[in-house]
């Protein structure tokens, strides 16, 4: 079996200049990735090979049985998954690949990360066909299945939220502009793809989900044992709102406000989800920064109607969203137009959907149109989704949804790589979001940097962990993602150091680097 493993000479000895000189990322960066996907390619090779049911004993079997698997992968590797923007082998989709080519058949299985993907049946259908044409297969036998992505923010997280892939924020400055409307549909959209789906009301004044939805029961239940909230359900998809605490609606201050959020969504047993849906409380205040903050949000959606003024509103929650690093996916332009006499009215003028869309370079954005059904459906306790999925109102949201699914995936893959330590190159890297870039920064430096008051005084801004306290070799134990804008890195001592991007990226980075020298290793 063979294993690619990346070696630095040992007399590397990286040097640090300052962060302008950007030699390092400018030649290697083609490099690494030229390896890694030499990596993960033969990785796929070596898991599967145990797999395959043709392990000939003779070195000419063995070596049948290499082609005829090159032979298929080569194939799968013409499928590029769109989000990931690579194809699905080096994806690691490719699972249980067994070959019997005297009879000339294949079997795989192609595992997703989320059971609502979009292109599920697209990849299915191409996998049989690519593999259809390969001169000696006979029969395919694709199967499907999702094993979604592990919370990346496990650990950090109280209990109840830790088995959560992806938190959705769907989010307004004003109220009754469509928000709940828009969270609802959208999260049994998200239901109706596949996934298994939580709505968190978490509009304290006017909790809306109890009217927009109807359960069974319409109160919370308690674990007396562990203290938890129970979520009631409605047509499979959980739901914790204060309107089903029995309180009814609520006068409240600022901080009891978010101390009453705090609880409900932390305190719920949401189990294994592949999306929460959080409607937020209209605004850009406390309350909202607070839950932000509890709550680690891989994307938000900002709603928002088409009169000028809105636009104003809604750069104020992007800000608020780019603030926390978490990244608003999608407009919705809600109530933009309704049709009559057979003409198209637009009462509120025409988009300021688009100036936001253009101005904070936010990918999608989504029209809906007034709509009595959506209205009614909306007091009925039956999602207009649910209740008519093939109308014009459900097709904008399965394209809003798509969207969620497929920018969720991005922004995951993208945050559960930032940071990594490279134990050859005694180096972490770091990738820029949204970006090809990626440097290198010394250990020490980085621990070094620290801004905790641990490392600083507060009051005085002098420094209290001095140069010769940190250990020219020292190596972080573990690195890990908080929320998008911030890692935290473990060292050996125990000190647990919140690194914000923005403050990594202003650290003095790592050059002359050496080459890294990809060396095959036998066993
Ligand atoms: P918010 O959460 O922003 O306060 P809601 O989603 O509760 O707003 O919507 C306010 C009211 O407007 C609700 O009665 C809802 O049914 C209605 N509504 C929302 N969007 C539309 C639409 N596109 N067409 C017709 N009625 C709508």
């Amino acid at each position: 079996m063979k294993i690619l493993q990346f070696l630095a000479p040992n007399s590397a000895k990286p040097t640090i200049i300052n962060q302008k000189q950007q030699s390092y990322g400018a030649i290697s960066q083609t490099q690494i990735v030229l390896h890694r996907s030499n990596r993960q390619r033969l990785s796929i090779n070596c898991s599967n090979s145990g797999n395959t049911n043709h392990k000939a004993s003779t070195s000419s079997g063995e070596s049948v049985a290499k082609t005829s698997e090159k032979d298929v992968l080569k194939a799968l590797s013409q499928i590029i998954d769109p989000d990931f923007g690579t194809d699905i082998v080096s994806c690691g989709f490719v699972k249980d690949l067994r070959i019997d080519k005297a009879l000339g058949e294949v079997s795989l299985r192609l595992e997703l990360t989320t059971p609502a993907c979009p292109v599920k049946d697209m990849f299915e259908q191409k996998a049989n066909e690519v593999v259809a044409v390969i001169p000696w297969v006979k029969k395919v036998n694709v199967k499907m299945s999702a094993q979604p992505a592990k919370p990346i923010f496990a650990g950090q997280l109280p209990p109840g939220l830790s088995r959560i892939s992806s938190i959705v924020a769907v989010s307004s400055c004003k109220g009754g502009v469509g928000k709940s409307t828009v969270a609802v549909n959208l999260a049994y959209t998200l239901a109706g793809m596949g996934a298994r789906v939580g709505i968190f009301d978490a509009d304290v004044y006017g909790p809306s989900l109890p009217t927009m939805v109807n359960p069974e029961s319409r109160i919370l239940e308690m674990n007396p044992e562990k203290k938890t909230i129970i979520p009631t359900e409605y047509l499979g998809v959980k739901l914790v709102s204060f309107g089903f605490a029995g309180q009814g609606r609520a006068i409240m201050r600022g901080p009891m406000v978010s101390g009453v959020i705090n609880q409900l969504l932390t305190t719920t047993e949401w189990g294994e989800l592949d999306y929460l849906v959080i409607d937020m409380p209209p605004g850009t205040g406390d309350i909202q920064l607070t839950l932000c903050q509890v709550a680690p949000l891989t994307a938000a959606v900002i709603v928002t109607t088409p009169q000028k003024l809105a636009f104003i509103d809604v750069a104020k929650g992007v800000r608020m969203f780019s603030k926390l690093k978490v990244p608003c996916v999608a407009v919705v332009e809600n109530m933009c137009h309704f049709d009559a006499d057979g003409k198209r009215y637009y009462p509120f003028g025409k988009g300021s959907g688009s100036q936001v869309v253009q101005q904070f370079g936010i990918p999608h954005l989504f029209d809906l149109p007034i709509r009595p059904t959506l209205s009614a459906s909306g007091d009925s306790g039956t999602p207009e989704v649910v209740s008519d999925p093939l109308s014009d109102v459900a097709r904008t949201f399965q394209d809003l949804g798509v969207c969620v699914v497929q920018q969720c995936a991005k922004i995951r893959q993208q945050v559960s790589t930032a940071v990594t330590y490279d134990k050859y190159l005694k180096a972490i890297r770091v990738k820029v979001p949204n970006s090809d870039e990626e440097f290198l920064l010394h250990p020490a430096t980085v621990r070094r940097n620290d801004r905790s008051a641990q490392s600083v005084d507060e009051w005085t801004g002098e420094q209290k962990v001095q140069f010769g306290d940190v250990a020219e070799d020292i190596e972080p134990e573990e690195i890990r993602p908080m929320g998008n804008y911030a890692v935290s890195i473990t060292w050996p001592d125990g000190f647990s150091q919140i690194a914000p991007y923005d403050q990594l990226e202003t650290i003095e980075r790592l050059v002359d680097v050496p080459p890294l020298s990809p060396v095959e290793v036998y066993t």
